[in-house]
Formats: structure tokens, C-alpha cells, sequence
């Protein structure tokens, strides 16, 4: 439900000015402003105070150059970011994204994203987000471990335990996690918990890897249950081969789904019999090769070359992005909901427009936004930090019953503020108010 509000307006305006360019910024303000309307007719201090204009204000953005020398002993250079949204709740927590399209304009809106979505989880974590515009692809393995030093010897200024604690992202997984931990500790003093995702041996903690695919699965699962239905016999679409999706097929499948694609930036794999999630571990995991291979071992299966994973021609009935942002735009939306999807959930941040998602609400789709079914991911961050600080390793189960219980506290949250602010059903709504409230009430609390 949309309420026409005066202030929102002006902040919008006030955004789009400010950063002329910054699409997908402006894009992720433009979705979270209206659905908080009813939440600021209801409680006049968040206006009064300006608190809107505060929270659209950035706490400290760093950007700094990252020279490195490849291979061939030449230098290179990339410039690397590090966005400090919000600290109201906690230290700064998001991940490091090692991407071509990295810019300004997509670190802030993760950073703006992940501040609600910390909130969400219900641990004390403030909002932040960092990265690179270097492409890990087809770069050697001391090539990388370079580009991490060198990253890491300007970023280490700005981060700590409790000030800011990256995590991985797109392209930084536990190898460069290790590189970047590595380097951190080689300049400063022992502090485990100043970066999360670690591997298990270096201080990370268990189920982390795990924990955005199966907290996303989770989350759905929980939202089934409420309508007395469940993932068994469902025919499910997962976007991305990553660490996201790779755990959200596996817990898919547990739970009696068949999984019958998944994708690369290079195309998509459909296999009418279900995924074998062992060779595509295998090709992601070990190989870091290209999803296309997938075929040699599975003859039934087809590879769609430079296809988008959403314009399968198939019947399905969950449809799961876990690849990037704007994957799906309406046309795509239109075709998941001719193939019969009757419910999507994100796995990656802000995978689907804004036209795309008025039709999911025009259409009734049952729908989980990024903010609130992926935050699993930075959740079990949140718990590697717990563990850092009591120098304790918790067991696997320890942390995945804990994750289980996150995720659904988080889907009754937003279900239930949804109900309170007049949004009935309406996730999206109920995700924003309740990641927002808790922030706007820290930040009036502590004054300015
Ligand atoms: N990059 C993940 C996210 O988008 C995880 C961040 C973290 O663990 O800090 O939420």
C-alpha cells in the first residue's frame, strides 16, 4: 500500500539531485521511501527530527587506489571502496565485492540495503559495503593474493572489529577472504574478528559458507509453512552457480524440491530431471570453471548460450535469483509468472526492477525481498563475530538451528509489521518498516 507523503517526496528529490547518475542507488531509495509511508504518518518524530534526510546521507564513503602488479610484472591499478552508510545499531557489517561493474553508485546501494537488512537480523550490526572494480576472472591465484594485499593495506585503516567488519561478496570468497585476513594481521595485531567468512581453520565460523542459501530457503520454507504448504514436490529455478545458490539448491533439494536450472553470466544449465548439485560444485568449487560443462556429464540436460535463466521455457513454481542485481526485469517477470511461479524469493540484492516487482504485487506473487530472505548470510557474520569475541568455535548445528530461528523471525517480522501498517501479505512493506524502525529509533535515542 502506497500513502502519498509530502516529506517522502521532497527526500526523493532531494536524492535524485544529489546523485545524478547513481541509478542503481537512487533505484534502491526509490523502492524502500513510499512502502514507509504509513510508518511516518504514524509517528511524526521521524519527520520532525529530518531523520529521513540524516539516514540518506552516507556516514563516511572512502575510495582509494589499489596498484598491483600482474604476471608479466607490469602494474595495474583499480579503485577500491569502502561505504560507511550507518553505525546507529553497531559497527559497519556488509561484504567486499571484487567485480568489473563495480562503481559509487552499486557499493551505495548495498550499503543502503544492508542497513535494514542488519537490522532485520535482530544483531548489532549497522550497515556498510565495500569492493573493487578488479575482475578476479582469468587472474592467477598470485595475481589475486596481490590485488588483496595491496587492497587490504589502505582498507586496514579504516576497519576493526568493532568499527567495521567486512565480509565476502561477489567474487571474494574464502581464498581471498585468507589474502585479505593475511595481510590485516601482518599490519596490525591479532583480531579475529575483524573480517567474517574466514575459513573454518582461521577462525570463521561453521555453516557460514552455507548460510545465505540455506537462510534464504529458510525463509521460504517458514512463509510456506504459514500457508500450510512446503517445499516437497515443488519445481524450483535458481539463478547464479555461487556460494548462494550452490547452498540454496542443496537445502532445496533436502527439503524435497527439484531444482531444474541454474545459471552463469555465461548462460544457463536446465536439466529436466533435476540438478546434480556434485558436478556443479565440482565445476564451481574446484574447477572454477564454466557452468556449459555441466552438459558433458549430464546428456539430458541442455546449455542455453547468453540466455537469461528467466526466460526458461518451462512450468515451475519458486523462482529463486541468486545471481546479481537487476536480472529480472518486467518482460523476464512476465514470463516466470506465464510458466506458473507463484512465489519469489531473492537471494542476491536488489535481483529484480521496480517494474518487475509492481507486477509481482499486481499479480499476487508471494514475495520475499533480498533485504529480508538473504540476510542469512550476514546473520551467521554476525554469529562469527559472537564467536571471535568469546574465542569459541560453535558446532555446525549450534549455528544452523540459530540461522533457522533468525530466518524466521524474520518472516514473521515482516508479515507481522506488514499486518500492523495496514500491507497485509505485503513483505516488502513489512521488511522496510521493520528494518527502518530500529534503526530510526537508535538514531533518534543517541541524538545527533
Ligand atoms: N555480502 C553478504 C550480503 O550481501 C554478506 C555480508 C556479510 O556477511 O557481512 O549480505
Amino acid at each position: 500500500m502506497v500513502v502519498e507523503n509530502h516529506y517522502i517526496d521532497a527526500i526523493r528529490q532531494k536524492v535524485r539531485t544529489l546523485n545524478e547518475g547513481q541509478n542503481e542507488y537512487i533505484q534502491a531509495v526509490e523502492e524502500f521511501l513510499p512502502t514507509i509511508a504509513a510508518y511516518l504518518e504514524q509517528n511524526p518524530q521521524v519527520e520532525a527530527n529530518n531523520l529521513l534526510d540524516l539516514l540518506l546521507e552516507p556516514e563516511r564513503i572512502i575510495q582509494f587506489r589499489v596498484p598491483w602488479q600482474d604476471d608479466q610484472g607490469k602494474w595495474q591499478v583499480n579503485r577500491g571502496y569502502r561505504v560507511q552508510y550507518n553505525s546507529a545499531i553497531g559497527p559497519y557489517k556488509g561484504g567486499l565485492r571484487f567485480h568489473p561493474t563495480v562503481n559509487l553508485s552499486i557499493m551505495k546501494f548495498l550499503a543502503f540495503e544492508q542497513i535494514f537488512k542488519n537490522s532485520l537480523t535482530g544483531l548489532p550490526i549497522g550497515g556498510g559495503k565495500g569492493g573493487s572494480d578488479f575482475d578476479p576472472k582469468g587472474k592467477s591465484d598470485a595475481e589475486i593474493m596481490r590485488f588483496c594485499q595491496s587492497f587490504m593495506t589502505e582498507l586496514q585503516k579504516y576497519i576493526g572489529a568493532d568499527t567495521d567488519v567486512p565480509a565476502g561478496d561477489i567474487g571474494v570468497g574464502h581464498r581471498e577472504i585468507g589474502y585479505l585476513y593475511g595481510q590485516y594481521k601482518r599490519l596490525n595485531q591479532f583480531s579475529a574478528g575483524v573480517l567474517t567468512g574466514k575459513p573454518v581453520d582461521m577462525w570463521g565460523s561453521l555453516a557460514r559458507t552455507e548460510a545465505t542459501g540455506y537462510g534464504l530457503v529458510y525463509f521460504v520454507k517458514h512463509l510456506l509453512a504459514d500457508r500450510g504448504d512446503s517445499f516437497a514436490g515443488k519445481k524450483v529455478v535458481i539463478s547464479g552457480s555461487g556460494n548462494v545458490a550452490i547452498y540454496a539448491i542443496q537445502k532445496a533439494q533436502a527439503l524435497g524440491a527439484t531444482v531444474l536450472a541454474c545459471s552463469d553470466s555465461s548462460g544457463y544449465i536446465y536439466d529436466p530431471e533435476g540438478l546434480d548439485l556434485a558436478i556443479i560444485k565440482d565445476l564451481k568449487e574446484v574447477k572454477r570453471a564454466r557452468i556449459s560443462s555441466y552438459v558433458d556429464e549430464r546428456p539430458n540436460a541442455t546449455f542455453f548460450e547468453g540466455q537469461s535463466i528467466w526466460s526458461i521455457a518451462t512450468k515451475y513454481d519458486i523462482a529463486l535469483p541468486c545471481a546479481t542485481q537487476n536480472e529480472i526485469n518486467a518482460e523476464l517477470a512476465k514470463t516466470m509468472i506465464a510458466n506458473g511461479v507463484f512465489l519469489i524469493a531473492e537471494g542476491a540484492n536488489m535481483p529484480s526492477d521496480l517494474a518487475a516487482i509492481e507486477l509481482y504485487r499486481e499479480q499476487g506473487i508471494l514475495f520475499g525481498p533480498a533485504k529480508a530472505a538473504n540476510a542469512g548470510g550476514v546473520a551467521v557474520s554476525a554469529l562469527e563475530m559472537s564467536q571471535n569475541s568469546q574465542r569459541l568455535p560453535w558446532t555446525f548445528e549450534e549455528v544452523d538451528a540459530k540461522l533457522d530461528a533468525i530466518m524466521k523471525n524474520i518472516y514473521e517480522n515482516c508479515r507481522d509489521t506488514a499486518d500492523k501498517y495496514g500491507a497485509a501479505g505485503d513483505l516488502v512493506t513489512g521488511a522496510n518498516i521493520a528494518g527502518f524502525a530500529k534503526v530510526a529509533n537508535n538514531m533518534l535515542a543517541q541524538g545527533l
